[in-house]
């Protein structure tokens, strides 16, 4: 292919990106559907920001003030953190590189989130769709209290689906593997409990406004990918690589 064709193409591409996708596209499913392997693809193959509550909170947690020890016990306990500091934080996200849309990972997770949500989109103009990955329970289970993350490098392992070679060690680079401390059984429970009582309702409201597309969760990341591309209704995030 000639450059000046080559260039047409990616014009072509980026125009489909523009025109063809939703700006802001929200992940829900409960903890371990695979959201953030999802969102992160999504954020790559679109080049839109990804913003993840729970990593940002995370972050938050680690600092020695109030707000970062409060953060903290409240996501040790898998309990959901209050809508008040959610709304300064995400407030804060969303106006620094959100303007063309972004990819939405952990929020909204209550109904004043949904409303939230509902008046930044309007500010800034853009159109909210919502995929819900959905995996049977039992599953989701074994993806959690499987879960291991290194240290260092943050690659993520599974003790049943994909254990790292050495116990305990990142095949990559040596490091320690480590469980978020949100991922010990009781604190699972509490979470996908959560996730039914406060969360799921959220998913009739969006599919009532004709906003929801359901995927399948179950299988390889990019089969899964392949589906939401598909509910999206674009070849673009596929065609791009
Ligand atoms: P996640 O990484 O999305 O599983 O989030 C981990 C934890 O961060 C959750 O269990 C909550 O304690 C907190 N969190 C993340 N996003 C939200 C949200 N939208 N609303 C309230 N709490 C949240």
């Amino acid at each position: 292919m000639g450059s000046s064709v080559r260039e047409a193409a990616a014009c072509a591409d980026a125009a489909a990106i523009e025109t063809g996708m939703p700006d802001i596209i929200v992940l829900m499913g409960p903890q371990g559907a695979g959201k953030g392997t999802q969102a992160q693809m999504l954020a790559e193959r679109l080049n839109l920001p990804l913003v993840a509550t729970g990593d940002m909170l995370r972050e938050i947690a680690q600092s020695e003030t109030p707000l970062g020890l409060q953060v903290r016990e409240v996501q040790a306990a898998g309990q959901l953190v209050s809508d008040d500091i959610l709304a300064e934080v995400v407030k804060t996200r969303l106006s620094r590189d959100c303007q063309r849309g972004c990819i939405l990972d952990g929020f909204p997770r209550t109904l004043p989130q949904v409303r939230l949500l509902e008046s930044i989109a309007r500010e800034l103009g853009r159109n909210i769709t919502v995929i819900s990955i959905e995996v049977p329970r039992e599953l989701l289970f074994k993806r959690l209290a499987g879960r291991q993350t290194c240290s260092a490098c943050g690659a993520i392992y599974n003790v049943y689906f994909k254990p790292s070679k050495k116990e305990g060690v990142c095949d990559l680079d040596g490091q320690p593997l480590f469980n978020r401390s949100d991922d010990n059984e009781d604190a699972i429970a509490q979470r996908l409990s959560l996730y039914d009582e406060k969360t799921r309702p959220l998913l009739d409201s969006y599919a009532e406004s004709g906003r929801l597309r359901r995927v399948d969760g179950t299988g390889p990341p990019e089969e899964v990918f392949a589906r939401i591309v598909a509910a999206l209704g674009t070849q673009v995030a596929l065609d791009a690589h």
